[in-house]
């Protein structure tokens, strides 16, 4: 898919009229893209920026049945993400692998250790597992040993499991393109087609060569997330998205060292936050605010989020004494989220939904998780306008097995990112290195040789796809990575095929996005979150959320739920 004229062949063949168009290069895009190439549907996907570019590169990357969602009695949504992150475990090690989580107890909160306790089993019960554990005080220092240590009780560890959203997206649309699935990033749809009142296609804007094209399609589908009312407006149904922003601090590994997630409450509102190891940094988030600024605007983090996210990290990490000189880089996502008016934004629910709307099919809402079970849905939806796609096949796995022997003598942990990452395209990236590059970056996990890779044959359209969304040395490097930029450029510059002129003028416009978006905000506008935490301790207590009665009810469901599946196992071993 991304050889050099993957663009023009794609972009000479347009008007042909296609089975399906679908709208939105994120993780829900790409997963639909992916579900009807695989049904051999001619299917073409378009992205106004570039792949990954919405919330699918700015999530907290866990791939997680949402032990939160079960504590606000989402039980659907963690049911289906357990059964997905079960799935992506089993086909995508390397780019999807496990992570334990660990959840502190404390003497006289709540809830208590019964609460989570029960909790935990109803989440290993819907994954048909029993991995979590309960450790003392002592145990669990050792585990996370920088842990505040006022009335520790104990603490628990369960299993989840992280990935790499943006790498993920990548893989999914590669996987479908070898498929037969065509895909462009840097093309919007600006206008819906209609015949007789139906949307049949969609105007095209190709940003790169400003050439336009009207396509048709039998289904259209509007995989555009935050962005979804826009184009539902122009079939004249009503705004229904609520755009909440979380935002993550990173911080450097070693001033905020993490083996494992640790989870907890944030002391001023009692929402859950994580910090957590990935991809040799620490991620802290998220908050959870409704996102005002235009959506075509890059969104960036706000100085009270930093400061939100900053007392979490004081209160439940003393001992670190971390400043704002530990913060490397900051990021932050817009979440789709169905609106219902509430006052609280943790409130809404994060299922997914699907409208059909004059003809435009809608899928928003939902989690990275769960996008092979949202993508089946939105074909099934489209089925009576596709009588003879067969019918959507789920007994496959997710991702492609990759059986494949990579050159060279590489370490497993390497092998395993290289083939989990870079799926089929592995050996070609391991041939293509050049002495030395199969060694890490400074500082990170990625190696040289996934920078080249990226440059000549990713779809690279400019500087930030590369370095923000192809790798993630953006996001983990000080700077943005400016101290490496010679070295980017010396390896890049020949693979993209830019002169001088054009790769000073990317990296002045990428220095610029970082400064703007990834990095913290002027720091006089941060509040000060010491006063904000001495404010809460002198204010009453701190809100306590009521899990325990909807732990018991879930109790109760799991139950259920473990018999309806030892049945059904029983019925299809027969
Ligand atoms: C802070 C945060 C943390 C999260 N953490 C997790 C997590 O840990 N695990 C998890 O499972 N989920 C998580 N989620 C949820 C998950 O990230 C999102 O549900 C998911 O990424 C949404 O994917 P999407 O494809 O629907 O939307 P997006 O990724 O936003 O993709 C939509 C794309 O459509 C494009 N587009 C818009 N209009 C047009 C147009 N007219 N033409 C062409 N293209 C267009 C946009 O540019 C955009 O790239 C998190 C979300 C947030 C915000």
């Amino acid at each position: 898919m991304w050889a050099k004229d993957w663009r023009e062949k794609i972009w000479s063949q347009i008007g042909q009229p296609w089975d399906v168009l679908v709208i939105g290069g994120g993780i829900t895009g790409a997963g639909i893209l992916r579900e009807a190439a695989r049904a051999g549907l001619r299917v073409l996907l378009v992205e106004q920026r570039d792949f990954a570019w919405g919330t699918s590169s700015r999530s907290s990357k866990l791939v997680h049945g949402g032990l939160r969602y079960l504590a606000t009695g989402q039980v659907g949504i963690t049911l289906t993400s357990v059964r997905e992150r079960e799935n992506l475990l089993e086909d995508g090690p390397g780019l999807i692998d496990p992570l334990g989580f660990l959840m502190a107890t404390h003497r006289g909160a709540k809830p208590g250790r019964l609460a989570y306790g029960a909790g935990l089993a109803v989440y290993d019960l819907m994954a048909l597992q029993w991995s979590h554990r309960y450790y003392s005080a002592e145990e669990f220092r050792m585990l996370v040993p920088h842990i505040a240590g006022e009335d520790l009780q104990g603490g628990f560890r369960y299993e989840d499991a992280q990935t790499d959203d943006s790498r993920l997206v990548l893989r999914v649309i590669q996987e479908a393109a070898a498929d037969g699935g065509a895909a462009l990033n840097y093309v919007a749809a600006d206008e819906l087609l209609f015949k007789d009142g139906e949307v049949v296609g969609a105007r095209l804007r190709d940003h790169i060569t400003g050439e336009t094209a009207e396509v048709l399609a039998k289904a259209v589908i509007n995989a555009t997330g935050a962005f979804a009312d826009q184009l539902r407006l122009q079939v004249g149904a009503e705004a229904r998205i609520r755009p909440l922003r979380g935002s993550h601090l990173v911080f450097a590994a070693w001033r905020l060292p993490m083996a494992q997630a640790v989870t907890f409450v944030h002391p001023l509102d009692g929402r859950p936050v994580f910090a957590f190891p990935w991809e040799g940094v620490t991620l802290v988030g998220t908050t959870d605010l409704d996102h005002e600024a235009p959506l075509t605007d890059e969104p960036g983090i706000s100085p009270y989020e930093v400061a939100y996210l900053m007392a979490a990290v004081a209160q439940q990490f003393p001992a670190r004494g971390l400043t704002l000189d530990d913060v490397v880089a900051t990021y932050a996502g817009v979440r789709p989220v169905i609106g219902t008016g509430r006052d609280d934004p943790s409130k809404e629910s994060r299922e997914h939904v699907v409208w059909q709307e004059n003809g435009l099919l809608t899928v928003t809402g939902g989690k990275l998780t769960t996008f092979r079970a949202v993508a089946v849905d939105a074909l099934r939806m489209i089925h009576e306008r596709l009588p003879d796609m067969p019918s959507v096949k789920t007994d496959v796995p997710v991702l492609n097995p990759v059986n494949i022997e990579l050159p060279g003598s590489l370490s497993e942990t390497v092998r395993r990112r290289l083939l989990g990452r870079y799926g089929a395209d592995a050996p070609d990236l391991v041939n293509a290195a050049q002495p030395g590059e199969l060694e890490c970056i400074p500082g990170t996990l990625t190696l040289w040789a996934e920078l080249r890779w990226a440059a000549r044959a990713e779809g690279v359209v400019h500087l930030d796809d590369l370095l923000l969304r192809r790798v993630r040395l953006g996001l983990i490097l000080p700077n943005g990575g400016a101290a490496l930029m010679p070295r980017f450029r010396q390896i890049c510059q020949p693979e993209l095929g830019w002169d001088d002129r054009r790769w000073d003028a990317e990296e002045a416009a990428y220095l610029r996005l970082w400064e703007s978006c990834y990095s913290l905000p002027p720091r006089s506008d941060i509040p000060d979150w010491t006063a904000m935490l001495a404010a809460a301790r002198a204010a009453v207590k701190p809100k306590k959320r009521r899990f325990t009665h909807a732990f018991v009810l879930l109790v109760i469901l799991a139950g259920v739920v473990l018999l309806a599946r030892a049945r059904r196992r029983a019925a299809s071993n027969q």
